[in-house]
């Protein structure tokens, strides 16, 4: 259970032309095991809320605390899922999956690490799917082992960027579905960046609107539509 609170962060990106402000003032809680997705038009630093949050930038002002720590070097227990996941090629899917514990631990997996793949895998609906490589799979599906790549951290935290950004309508309803019911058994906390308001607010305990040049947070908006959390 993690529970982060982001304070005044600001960023500055350094570019060759000049700086660019990409963030002003940004304050967030998020609650252990809440669902929150962040909204906004392209530009307004959702991104790079979430690069700081997983430690890909760093915030040029303000803090970030863990469970009322210093977040630097407690982040092990993150995990990312982005817009076009690459899955690598020639590994199959189950090796996919398996691939981030295999840096960490080696080429040997405890035969709890490879059914707990397997499970993952299962409740994306990609049974029978583990021998397959990443060309014989749809967009959506490719997706799905992203995020089972993801969840076999055990992370406390998913951080997600658009994860369904590049799926079709029916696919990303579905993948909607998949994911509430993955956070409801693994009890991790979400951030979840994406455009559309109707999955923002169907999939979250907590709505947070960006806007501006630089970004800040304009609106918090706690979902009322989203489904009972126990
Ligand atoms: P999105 O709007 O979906 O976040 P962009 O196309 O704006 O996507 O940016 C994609 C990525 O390109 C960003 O996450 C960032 O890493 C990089 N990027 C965006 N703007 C700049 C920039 N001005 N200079 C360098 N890199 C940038
Ligand atoms: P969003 O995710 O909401 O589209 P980003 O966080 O990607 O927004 O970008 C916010 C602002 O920061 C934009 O103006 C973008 O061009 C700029 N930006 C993002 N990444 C970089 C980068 N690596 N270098 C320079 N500018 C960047």
């Amino acid at each position: 259970t993690t529970s982060l609170e982001l304070n005044h962060i600001g960023k500055v990106y350094q570019t060759r032309t000049g700086e660019v402000q990409a963030l002003s003032h940004v304050h967030l809680s998020i609650a252990p095991r809440s669902f929150v997705s962040i909204v906004g038009p392209s530009g307004c630093g959702k991104s790079t809320v979430m690069r700081i949050i997983a430690g890909l930038e760093q915030p040029s002002t303000g803090s970030i605390k863990k469970n009322g720590a210093n977040l630097e070097n407690h982040r092990d227990d993150m995990a990312v899922v982005f817009q076009k996941d690459v899955l690598l090629a020639w590994r199959s899917v189950l090796d996919n999956v398996l691939f981030p514990i295999e840096i960490k631990h080696g080429k040997k997996q405890k035969k709890a690490t490879v059914d707990k793949a397997m499970q993952l895998l299962k409740s994306v609906g990609l049974a029978g799917f583990e021998q397959k490589y990443p060309h014989e799979l749809s967009g959506g599906m490719k997706q799905r082992v992203a995020i089972c790549r993801a969840l076999i951290q055990d992370p406390q935290l998913l951080l997600m960027d658009e994860p369904f950004g590049a799926l079709d309508a029916l696919t990303r309803e579905q993948m909607m579905y998949d994911l509430l019911r993955l956070s409801d058994t693994y009890q991790f906390t979400t951030v979840f960046i994406t455009h559309s308001i109707e999955e923002a607010v169907f999939l979250s305990d907590k709505v947070v609107v960006m806007s501006g040049r630089p970004g800040s947070i304009v609106k918090e908006i706690p979902s009322t539509l989203s489904r009972p959390r126990n």
